[in-house]
């Protein structure tokens, strides 16, 4: 069982309280990013494409929409042929996103069944630029940070590790095993950000690269104290897919740096980094 341990105290906007900053880590949540009746249009277009069954308001299933550029996990790059449309309820609030000069071109909208979870992983550094967006609606949920150790950067070097991704979001990550979690825990604390619905959560820098995020599967969260059943939940991943020169990655933090496990395999074992 993880042990939490407190967040760090986010800075508060003078200019809007709704806007919570890491600034050491690079992290950033907006809340009420969008308005209830723009989360409430978002569900129903979701649904409008992928239809609930009559009588079941609660998909058991996770549900996945992919919009934008798709990622083409043949080529591992930005597939030029495979492009859907994004929709307007997407494409209407981008001119909101706090880094203009910086726009994503894919989007996944997900579906979280009430109670599930998202195993620990960093997303793909080379392959994606450095701002990842989530913008959650329906429910509110609790998502877990933790800086990544020596146990993270041997798992992801694991030659199998590409058979541990799943379908859905962490195909585009390099998802960690569960059991990775425990001995790192020992060394990095997890803590925990509880995600609103109708907020917005932008990773930059070291919560982007060096952090794992992961979503606890569970039936129930406590939230400001009171124990709450866990909703359905729906989110939406906003990358920008780096094309070219832009592929690649020089950052901080090369033990979960998909980029430098890459050159390693192709520069030999003397290029090896040492992990304790
Ligand atoms: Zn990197």
């Amino acid at each position: 069982m993880a042990v939490l341990h407190e967040a760090p105290a986010p800075t508060i906007d003078p200019s809007n309280p709704n806007i919570l900053r890491w600034d050491g880590i690079g992290l950033m949540l907006i809340r009420d990013f969008i308005t209830a009746a723009e989360e409430a249009a978002m569900i129903e277009a979701f649904h409008a494409r992928d239809p609930l069954k009559e009588g079941d308001m609660k998909p058991k299933k996770r549900i996945s929409q992919h919009f934008g550029h798709h990622f083409d996990y043949t080529t591992f790059g930005a597939s030029e042929t495979h492009f859907t449309p994004v929709p307007l309820y997407i494409t209407s609030f981008l001119p909101r996103l706090p880094i203009q000069s910086y726009l994503p071109d894919q989007f996944t909208v997900q579906y979280y069944p009430p109670g599930s979870g998202i195993p620990p992983h960093v997303d793909t550094h080379s392959m994606f630029g450095e701002a990842l967006y989530s913008l959650s609606f329906g429910s509110a949920v609790p998502m877990q940070f933790r800086m990544s150790g020596p146990n993270d950067a041997r798992k992801m070097r694991l030659p199998k590790r590409s058979a541990q991704t799943d379908n859905t979001e962490s195909t585009t990550s390099l998802a960690l095993s569960e059991q990775s979690h425990k001995p790192d825990e020992e060394q990095t604390p997890t803590w925990e950000l509880l995600l609103p619905a109708r907020s917005l959560l932008l990773m930059t820098g070291p919560s982007r690269y060096g952090y794992t995020h992961a979503i606890r599967p569970r039936k129930t969260d406590v939230i400001n104290g009171s124990t709450v059943q866990r909703q359905g939940r729906y989110s939406i991943t906003m990358r920008s897919i780096r094309r070219g020169i832009e592929i690649g990655c020089d950052c901080a933090f090369p033990g979960v740096c998909d980029a430098r496990i890459r050159e390693e395999m192709a520069g030999g074992r003397d290029e090896v980094v040492s992990v304790p």
